[in-house]
């Protein structure tokens, strides 16, 4: 590579959300840029005033300050800058390079006149960092259009225009647009603009290897984060998509990636969207978040646990953390009441307690009787999980550990399912532990 300074820039259409595949070719753009201390531009191409919505772009800036791309500069939105793609255009027309054309409307009420390109019909042959050198005759382009009128520049001479303009020395986007490479080499060639070293990134697929695309229901990456993925993993598992460091490791931070990443090792076949590599890459990040955060992150996602004092949540948090995959699973389980034990003391029917429907009241009574005795004599302040364990351990192995762990966890969380009863007592605390079994007790030996 040249001693030239690297520019790049992420250049959307603002017609539609964006999906991952669009979100990949930013990183990409921000990687090259930041590796060779270059700079990294965003420009919105809203010159489609029909297709182009302001909800569209400001998600665009949303989800990249999310993702913690950050770029250079203001942003470029293309629809302020049609004078400079008009004086553009006036310059090719006096030069004798594009001309006003008379056109035959196709149908009623189309154009009478467009701006082509007169196209010196040759071979033009570019390097793309990914596929190596690529020839196209031009000769089947014929005199293309570049602008409907002087006002209405076309996406080819826009595109050209902005990349002179800004100084774009690197151009990196999807591989829908290498047949439009040759028609902007030419563009360039007419204006004496450089040519910039292209990246065409293939697609990225789904899993049936059809096309995502913003039609087929691609999620914007927003909705990624709404469900709890973290910006990190995000980012992490874009970068995977399609390419790989040449070793084993799969997780890389974003300072690791502007490291290791390199353009040429991007895949040259369609890359697939995987959405459970997605979720473990996620979940890796999630057991990194360190306790400090996790219970602020605990009653975010589960506004009803802001009731629990702060020992119980930072108590409660890892046990969370270790279970899941997504953040919003926090909310799913709140939600499915899997925390409500903590909030009140459960209600259910004698009979739940009952070990696989086998035992008796007056057996589980007993255990249950037993349990209380034992644990009546732990000190309030070492009461955790390990030390209830071994205090009621021998006993429930003497009877069968079901016979006394079943009715001593479903008493504590009235459910079927929920951590151990070790893990429900330090929850609980020893005052809380000993009210829930003695009124489960109490209850089996009502008559
Ligand atoms: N605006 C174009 C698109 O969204 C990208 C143009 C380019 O990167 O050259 O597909």
């Amino acid at each position: 590579m040249s001693s030239q300074k690297v520019i790049t820039r992420f250049a959307p259409s603002p017609t539609g959300f964006l999906h991952a595949g669009n979100y990949r070719t930013a990183l990409f753009c921000y990687i090259l840029a930041r590796q060779n201390n270059g700079s990294f531009f965003v420009r919105i191409e809203d010159t489609d005033k029909a297709r182009s919505k302001k909800e569209y772009a400001e998600n665009i800036l949303e989800t990249l300050a999310w993702m913690g791309l950050s770029y250079d500069g203001e942003v470029v939105y293309q629809s302020a800058r049609t004078e400079k793609h008009k004086a553009y255009l006036k310059k090719l027309v006096d030069e004798g390079k594009a001309f006003v054309s008379k056109e035959t409307p196709k149908e009623p009420g189309g154009r009478t006149e467009v701006i082509r390109f007169k196209n010196p019909n040759k071979k033009v042959t570019f390097h793309d960092l990914i596929r190596g050198d690529i020839t196209f005759d031009t000769t089947e382009l014929g005199d293309f259009i570049i602008a409907k009128s002087f006002d209405e520049p076309v996406f080819h001479l826009a595109v050209v225009a902005d990349d002179f303009d800004m100084g774009i020395t690197h151009v990196i986007r999807g591989e829908d647009h290498i047949s439009n490479t040759p028609r902007h080499i030419l563009i360039q060639e007419a204006l004496g603009a450089p040519t910039p070293i292209y990246s065409h990134v293939p697609l990225v697929l789904s899993p049936d290897r059809s096309k995502l695309s913003k039609r087929k229901g691609a999620l914007p990456l927003t909705a990624y984060r709404d469900q709890g993925y973290l910006p990190e993993a995000v980012i992490n598992f874009l970068a995977l998509v399609g390419w790989n460091p040449g070793t084993e490791q799969e997780l890389f931070t974003l300072e690791e990636l502007i490291k290791e990443f390199k353009m040429e090792r991007i895949n040259k076949a369609g890359a697939i969207f995987n959405e459970e590599k997605l979720q473990w890459i996620n979940k890796e990040y999630i057991k990194k978040i360190p306790a400090s955060e996790q219970t602020a992150l605990l009653t975010k996602w589960a506004p009803k646990l802001t009731s629990l004092d702060a020992t119980t949540l930072s108590k409660l948090a890892p046990i969370v953390f270790e279970r899941i995959s997504t953040l919003s699973e926090i909310t799913q389980m709140s939600e499915s009441s899997e925390f409500d034990y903590l909030l009140n003391a459960p209600s259910y029917m004698p009979e739940a307690l009952l070990w696989k429907g086998k035992s008796t009241k007056d057996e589980s009574a007993n255990h249950l009787s037993k349990a209380i005795e034992l644990l009546s004599g732990l000190s309030e302040n070492t009461f955790d999980r390990t030390i209830v364990k071994e205090t009621v351990w021998a006993y429930a192995e003497g009877v069968g550990r079901g016979q006394l762990l079943w009715p001593m966890r479903y008493s504590l969380s009235g459910r079927e399912k929920s951590p151990d009863p070790f893990i429900l007592a330090e929850l609980l605390g020893k005052k809380e532990t000993l009210n829930r079994l003695t009124y489960a007790r109490d209850i089996l030996l009502k008559k």
